[in-house]
């Protein structure tokens, strides 16, 4: 409990600046002059009205360059289509946001590259992913800040600081390992025939003979989901997870080998405010479900869910998505030593 820190918005006005710079204050920076720090953060679908404003984020590099840090903002491409899909869509719907250089006073950035492709294998050793493939941003950045914001989620129960590192690190195809039952499935209507995911496919599992369109061998495809998330058509299609216990074990996974190669120089801050029904990848205005709390940070991002999650109370999420098995994110952890 030492190393949590929590500052209430109660007397506080919107957007809560002084009580995130009161939680700042109290913060040990583990980073050194000169270091460049990434502030991973969500800055919301095209169209949500619920994500954090930047403010936030703003206030975050100013207490970085404070230390003589050198900050910039990222997030990584989507699956799903929408206002995040590609680099560009991303960075133009952080702009719409508010999320631009000129207001952070830093540099934005898309991790995952402006094709999608910069990304790296790193070890996990756990039984559902040997590595697990996240954007490659370890050389950029000395250290980050993980700053996550606690809402509802269709299917983690919420989404906080495990989420934000797990998903939100991860590559398009990683993305998908954890969502999906891996195998391509062909939507013939949307399909072009360009061949990209016969050139790509590591296994020759999907190949193509004009002028049919592509087959994919399930014997040989071993699910690595890389056609899937880069088909330029989205023409193969998504299947999401139906084991919901399982999905809970590959988030956790993720995020544990993500936080074994920056744990020595990161920071964890949740923000309760704003706390919807929803994730904020969702468009429109989401279902408010608990009222603004303030800010939780730390130096474990599973410590910082859990302790967010006893201030939030997790009925509230428990009541919008019923028989969520969310309580394996916090037993598996422990398990695999996160
Ligand atoms: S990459 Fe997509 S559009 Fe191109 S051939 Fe494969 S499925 Fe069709
Ligand atoms: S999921 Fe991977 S192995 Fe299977 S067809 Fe697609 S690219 Fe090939």
């Amino acid at each position: 409990m030492a190393d949590l820190f929590f500052e209430s918005i109660e007397g506080v006005k919107k957007p809560y600046i002084d009580s995130l710079q009161r939680l700042l204050k109290q913060l040990r920076s583990p980073f050194a002059e000169g270091d460049d720090v990434g502030i991973k953060l969500h800055w919301g679908e095209r169209g949500n009205r619920s994500f954090l404003p930047p403010d936030y984020a703003r206030e975050i590099a100013a207490w970085l360059m404070d230390r003589g840090a050198k900050p910039f903002v990222f997030d990584t491409t989507v699956l799903y289509s929408g206002g995040r899909r590609t680099a560009q869509d991303s960075l133009n719907t952080a702009a719409s946001h508010g999320y631009t250089a000129e207001f952070l006073e830093c540099p934005v950035i898309i991790a995952d590259g402006m094709d999608g492709k910069n990304v790296v294998s790193i070890p996990a050793g756990y039984k559902h992913f040997p590595t697990v493939q996240v954007c490659n941003i370890f050389e950029q950045a000395k250290g980050f800040v993980i700053f996550s914001h606690v809402k509802g989620h269709m299917v983690s129960l919420f989404g906080g600081a495990i989420k934000n590192l797990s998903m939100g690190f991860a590559s398009r195809a990683q993305k998908q390992r954890m969502h999906s039952d891996y195998h391509p499935v062909l939507n013939k209507k949307k399909c072009t025939r360009c061949g990209l995911c016969v050139e790509i496919c590591s296994t020759k599992a999907a190949t193509i003979s004009e002028p049919e369109y592509p087959k994919y061998d399930l014997k040989k495809c071993i699910g690595c989901a890389q056609c899937i998330a880069m088909c330029p058509e989205m023409a193969l299609q998504i299947f999401w997870n139906s084991d919901m216990t399982v999905f809970q074990e590959k988030l956790v996974e993720t995020a544990a080998a993500v936080w074994k190669k920056i744990q020595n120089k990161s920071v964890v801050i949740n923000a309760l405010l704003n706390i919807t029904e929803e994730c904020d990848c969702l468009p429109g205005k989401n279902h408010i479900i608990g009222r603004d709390l303030g800010f939780i940070s730390g130096y474990h991002p599973v410590a910082v869910d859990e302790e967010s999650l006893k201030k939030t109370g997790t009925d509230i999420f428990e009541k919008a998505h019923p028989g969520i098995p969310w309580q394996r994110q916090f037993t598996y952890a422990r398990e695999i030593g996160f």
